[in-house]
């Protein structure tokens, strides 16, 4: 295995334990420099990412690279240039992809990554409605389900279902112009376009789409600009029966601060939701990633990956990564116990209990407090910016009502809770302070802390 390898394989693990934020943030293009006397030598590409890769993220990084050579004994950082083909390698094709092992060009044109297909889309229970629609609208685009709207939580196949559309109808009709947009991207050009007074053009270049396909419109949450932007192209595009795809992780009625008139849009045409694949259908999801990566692991392995990643597509990729980074280290196929001890990071969070006391205590470990003085009365901002972070996660993370929450942080109203909730939320939007990165420092603890 190289060394390019075998960053590639860490890559693969960290990005399974932070957001994509903060991986995008630290970890694009760092690679492993060289290796002396067991000792991995990583390089950043600043000495600020240096830094925080030293800091923060050197014991996940060498427990990674421990499990997958015992040989490696220690890590350290260095700042140094990084070769163009590592750049190339590890900035994702666009902000909702992830990293994958194998290289795929993404399409210019119309932004479609050809991985995703309809060939490699396994179908069961969960999903047989969400793909029998996707599926009926590549038939007849614009002429059946307008607009579609595919719902459904993270890693279970949003994104691959909608491009596979778009692949789909590419091939099928070639005069039709498909575009597939993030919608993070989407609201980035409704700012610029306004910024540089050219919201004209967006218009007319949106105008010229026969196929549209916008992923993860919960982003357009509270966003008044860009949804008054989205209405239109949304009603010129729908008026001249051009097909129209969305995808969110919940049902229109669930996203907040939407305007009502998007809302009665998204409802408009035909609504699929994604739930969680059974135990049956995460063998054959396994098997079919198996036969794609040309390895062959013993039924029991599969059985014990399926039985333990329960929740969320990505992450199964992600434990076979893991077990093929092995497997090409050490020429061998993992025995159970290997196994076990490999995904053990991740299986381990799928398994934790996260409440309330959890939270409250990840948050005061993480500010050097006692969990008494966050539930008590005192004013001090030391003290009282931790609350109210503790109080935002408990939101996020649980979904707690605000007087709940006020009950839990000591006896607070819940108008309190709902104060700290939206301050927080502004922060954590505009990455005020790095509060972003340090709430996902926090989160990472009360998920495998
Ligand atoms: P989402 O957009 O819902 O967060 P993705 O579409 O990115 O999820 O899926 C996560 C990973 O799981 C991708 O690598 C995708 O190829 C894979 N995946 C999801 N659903 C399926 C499926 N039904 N069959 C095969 N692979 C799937
Ligand atoms: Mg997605």
């Amino acid at each position: 295995m190289t060394h390019e390898e075998l960053w590639q394989a860490v890559l693969a693990q960290v990005q399974l334990q932070i957001s994509s934020a903060s991986f995008a943030t630290w970890f694009r293009n760092t690679q492993i420099a060289s290796q002396k006397e067991g000792v991995i030598f990583v390089s950043a590409p600043t000495s600020f990412a240096k830094e925080w890769l030293e800091q923060k993220y050197n014991k996940t990084i060498f427990k990674i690279l421990h499990n997958l050579d015992r040989g490696i004994k220690g890590v350290r950082y260095e700042t140094g240039k990084i070769g163009l083909k590592t750049i190339k390698k590890i900035i994702p094709p666009s902000e909702t992809e992830q990293l994958e092992f194998q290289e795929f060009t993404i399409e210019k044109e119309t932004s479609l990554n050809p991985r995703y297909t309809f060939d490699n889309f396994i179908v069961g229970p969960f999903n047989e409605l969400a793909h029998a629609a996707a599926w009926a609208t590549t038939q007849n685009p614009g002429q059946v389900y307008n607009p579609l709207f595919v719902y459904g939580g993270v890693g279970l196949g949003k994104t691959h279902l909608l491009q596979s559309i778009g692949n789909e109808v590419v091939k099928k009709f070639q005069g039709k112009k498909v575009k597939y947009i993030p919608t993070e991207r989407f609201v980035s050009e409704v700012i610029s376009a306004i910024r540089n007074r050219e919201t004209e053009k967006l218009k007319l270049k949106y105008q010229k789409i026969d196929v549209l396909i916008i992923d993860d419109v919960q982003f357009l949450a509270g966003k008044e600009k860009t949804q008054e932007e989205f209405f239109y192209t949304f009603n010129s595009l729908y008026e001249k029966n051009k097909q129209i795809i969305l995808s969110s992780d919940c049902s229109p009625k669930a996203i907040p601060s939407l305007a009502e008139r998007l809302r009665s849009r998204f409802e408009g045409g035909m609504i699929a939701d994604i739930s969680f694949p059974g135990t049956e259908t995460r063998i054959a999801i396994l098997k079919s990633k198996c036969q794609e990566r040309k390895v062959d692991f013993p039924e029991e392995t599969l059985s014990y990956i399926a039985s333990s990643i329960r929740r969320n597509i990505r992450e199964l990729e992600g434990a076979l990564n893991i077990l093929i980074a092995y497997q090409r280290l050490n020429a061998a196929l993992p025995d159970l116990k290997t196994v076990k001890s490999l995904l053990k990071n991740l299986t381990s969070s799928q398994n934790k209990t996260i409440n309330a006391k959890r939270i409250i205590q990840s948050v005061a470990i993480f500010y050097d407090l006692k969990e008494k003085e966050i539930l008590s009365k005192s004013r001090k901002k030391e003290i009282v910016n931790p609350r109210q972070i503790a109080m935002y996660l408990l939101r996020k993370e649980l979904k707690a009502s605000f007087p709940f929450i006020g009950r839990k942080l000591g006896g607070k109203d819940h108008t309190t809770a709902i104060h700290a909730f939206e301050k927080i939320k502004r922060k954590v939007e505009t990455n005020e302070e790095g509060l972003e990165d340090e709430i996902e420092l926090i989160r990472q603890r009360i998920l495998y802390g």
